[in-house]
């Protein structure tokens, strides 16, 4: 552990952060941002020496914790051989991750375009798809977060992102399966299912089929909340693809590398989708680095037709240095088997049992270490606890949620009225107890808000 550094070392970064610093997605006079000290495995600290166990991977992206010597070692390693080489050369650790990935991603998706980060992924897969097919249209949920670049926040489900871009042509969306708050559509998750499924059907009929290159969704929605969707309908929206000749895009930025507790999100549905996109995990993102995992009948349109599209740094070594490394911790270490294992014995019986004696909550939902807490002013009537977008006062009971859990020692994932529980895969028993029990004493401040 690096020594701690001073009270007034941290007020130096933080004034400068305050005077210079333009922050994501916030108004930049009213966040109060912490000066972060250091970071090891699943903790991070302040300058004041205070300690805070990650329940949020960032954001949902440090699966194999901060600072693991592996991946570190071998970032300093390329860093002395190869710093940086541009992406027409055959470099060995842009090789060597892109072979390791590819024998990951399900079925023929062997062919990997790599890029800076997720949303750049999803701009890609979506050009890819509309020159493979000739056609102009998306299709996406509400309810799901693809990026913050212009077609990715277009694609975007949630009107909260979209305020300063103009909407793209062409992209229209859909009401993908949610049911706890389908509930006056269906009672269960077949019904679900089957509405949603039906609903697709529909949209893309009203839309004209041959209008429409591709379907993008995240295999399981995760900035959105989480939701899991019931078996048999991405195998549905897949059948509606191939019917169609429209190109499947999962959007695995969130969900991939070892979160739901398998590789990939679809390994749980036994779903192949045409293009994949990843980021995040695949390099716990040590270093920036995303891509679009391409299915053969793909690859095969740009085999002697140039792909119009690149990246300066696509590929970037170290980056790629940190993605092998990664990935082969992963796997030395079973971080793939533990997330699943954690979470179906630990995490799922621990934030179910909260469930039961916290009235603000209203569902649990999850798998691996991929989990959403919906809290709720009403069981009953499932008014959310807070309302959609809240600010001020209007969101003091999410803040006095947080605010307890800081207090607890857990750094919390809050999202409107939600909390995500997404340690980082290596985190042990011990210290996902020491975090529900930290969870136990925030949801007792949210219940102070139930009606
Ligand atoms: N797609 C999904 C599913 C995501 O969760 C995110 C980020 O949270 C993105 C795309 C955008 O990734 P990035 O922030 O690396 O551009």
């Amino acid at each position: 552990m690096t020594p701690q550094p001073s009270p007034e070392a941290g007020a130096a970064v933080k004034a400068a952060d305050r005077a210079h610093v333009f922050h994501s997605w916030s108004a930049q006079e009213l966040i109060d941002p912490l000066a972060v000290a250091g970071a090891e495995g699943s903790y991070f600290w302040d300058y004041d020496g205070r300690r805070y166990l990650d329940f949020t991977s960032g954001l949902v992206y440090t699966n194999i914790g901060y600072q693991h010597p592996q991946v570190v070692a071998a970032i300093q390693e390329q860093a002395a051989t190869m710093t940086t080489f541009a992406p027409a050369f055959a470099v060995e650790a842009r090789s060597e991750a892109a072979r390791l990935v590819a024998e990951r991603t399900p079925g023929d998706l062997d062919k990997i375009f790599f890029t800076n980060g997720g949303a750049d992924a999803v701009e890609h897969a979506l050009r890819m798809a509309r020159l493979h097919t000739g056609r102009p249209k998306v299709l996406s949920a509400y309810r799901s977060y693809h990026g913050g670049t212009q077609q990715a926040v277009n694609v975007t489900g949630d009107p909260r992102r979209w305020a300063s871009d103009s909407a793209t042509a062409g992209v229209v969306h859909f009401w993908a399966p949610f049911l706890y708050r389908s509930r006056f559509y269906a009672e269960t998750e077949e019904q679900e299912c089957a509405r949603a499924l039906e609903h697709l059907e529909t949209t893309i009929a009203f839309e004209g089929p041959s209008t429409i290159a591709a379907i993008i969704l995240e295999t399981i929605p995760g900035t959105a909340g989480i939701m899991p969707p019931p078996p048999g309908y991405l195998a549905g929206v897949r059948e509606l693809c191939d019917k169609h000749g429209i190109v499947l895009v999962l959007d695995e930025v969130m969900a991939g590398f070892g979160r739901t507790g398998t590789w990939f999100a679809a390994d749980l549905y036994d779903v192949v989708p045409d293009l994949m996109t990843f980021a995040k995990g695949v390099n716990s993102g040590y270093v920036p680095l995303g891509g679009v995992a391409i299915s053969a009948e793909i690859a095969a349109t740009f085999a002697t037709r140039p792909y119009p599209g690149g990246l300066t740094y696509s590929g970037h070594p170290l980056a790629c240095a940190a993605a092998v490394a990664t990935i082969n911790v992963m796997e030395e270490e079973g971080l793939v088997e533990k997330a699943a294992a954690l979470g179906a014995s630990v995490v799922g019986p621990g934030l179910r049992e909260l469930a039961e004696r916290h009235p603000s909550v209203g569902e649990v939902r999850g798998t691996g270490m991929f989990w959403a807490v919906e809290l709720v002013r009403d069981r009953e009537t499932r008014e959310p606890l807070v309302p959609y977008n809240a600010s001020g006062e209007a969101n003091a009971p999410m803040a006095a949620f947080a605010a307890a859990a800081k207090k607890a020692g857990l750094w919390p994932f809050v999202n409107m009225n939600r909390t995500h529980v997404v340690p980082p895969l290596n985190t042990s028993e011990a210290e996902l107890k020491e975090g529900l029990a930290a969870l136990d004493a925030a949801l007792s401040a949210a219940d102070e808000h139930v009606r």
